[in-house]
C-alpha cells in the first residue's frame, strides 16, 4: 500500500453539489507544481468506462510503490452525470464544450453538446482550469468512450499517444474529426500548449478488460521511460 498518496475527499463541488475527489503523488499547495501527469476520468457523466479505467489506475497507483514521474487524478469530473448516466452535468453541460478555449462558442447544435451560458461557467471546469495553471502538468490523459481511438492535441503528446495506441488496435489522431469549440484539447492542448490525450474507449467494452489493455503504458509514462523508449 502506498501511504504517500494525498487525497482531497472534496476538491470542488458539482454544479449539483456533489463532491469531486482529487489524488496526488505530492501535496498540491499554492506555488509548487511539479510538472506531473493529470489523469481524468468521467468528463461525459454517460461513459462508464472511463470512469472505470481512472478507478482502477487509482487502485494501482495506491497498490504501487512510488513511481517517478508526479500525478493528479480525478476519478470523476462529472458525478453529476455519471449518478444519471447521463453526458452533461447537472446544468446541463457538456463539459467538454465549457473549458475557456479562444475558440469557445455559445452555438451549439444539438442539446448534448450544450457549452454553458459562458466559458469556464461550470464549478467543475472552473476548478479544473484553476488546478491546471496551479500544477502546470507536463501531459493530460482524459478518459472517454465512444467509436475507439486514442486522440492527441498537441504535438509534445505524440510520442504518449503512440505508446497508448501500441497497447490496442486503435488508431491515432490529431483531430477527432469534427470541431469541437471549448474542449479541453482546444484550451490545454491548442490555446496552454500542453500535452493533451483523449482516450477513446470502445464504447461498451466490458469494464474489466479497459484497464488491463493499457496498464503497460501507464507504466512506462509513470517511470518516465517514454524518451528513452521512443
Ligand atoms: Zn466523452
Amino acid at each position: 500500500m502506498n501511504d504517500k498518496i494525498h487525497t482531497i475527499k472534496q476538491w470542488t463541488r458539482s454544479a449539483g453539489k456533489l463532491d469531486i475527489s482529487l489524488h496526488s503523488s505530492f501535496k498540491i499547495t499554492g506555488t509548487a507544481h511539479k510538472n506531473p501527469i493529470l489523469f481524468i476520468g468521467g468528463v461525459h457523466g454517460d461513459e462508464p468506462e472511463g470512469v472505470k479505467m481512472a478507478d482502477e489506475l487509482l487502485n494501482y497507483l495506491k497498490e504501487s510503490p512510488s513511481f517517478s514521474t508526479d500525478w493528479v487524478l480525478i476519478p470523476c469530473l462529472n458525478p453529476d452525470g455519471f449518478k444519471k448516466n447521463q453526458r452533461v452535468n447537472a446544468n446541463a453541460v457538456d463539459l467538454n464544450r465549457n473549458f475557456p478555449s479562444i475558440c469557445w462558442s455559445s452555438d451549439y447544435e444539438k442539446d448534448r453538446y450544450f457549452p454553458g451560458n459562458s466559458p469556464a461557467s461550470e464549478p467543475e471546469i472552473k476548478a479544473l482550469v484553476d488546478l491546471i495553471d496551479k500544477i502546470k502538468p507536463q501531459l493530460i490523459i482524459h478518459f472517454h468512450s465512444w467509436e475507439p481511438c486514442i486522440v492527441y492535441s498537441n504535438e509534445k503528446a505524440r510520442l504518449a499517444a503512440e505508446l497508448f495506441s501500441s497497447m490496442c488496435d486503435y488508431p491515432i489522431k490529431s483531430d477527432i474529426g469534427y470541431p469541437t469549440p471549448g474542449s479541453l484539447g482546444e484550451y490545454a492542448g491548442n490555446d496552454l500548449n500542453l500535452g493533451v490525450i483523449c482516450i477513446e474507449e470502445k464504447e461498451g467494452e466490458a469494464l474489466e478488460n479497459v484497464f488491463p489493455k493499457f496498464k503497460p503504458a501507464f507504466e512506462i509514462l509513470l517511470e518516465g521511460e517514454l524518451d528513452e523508449n521512443s
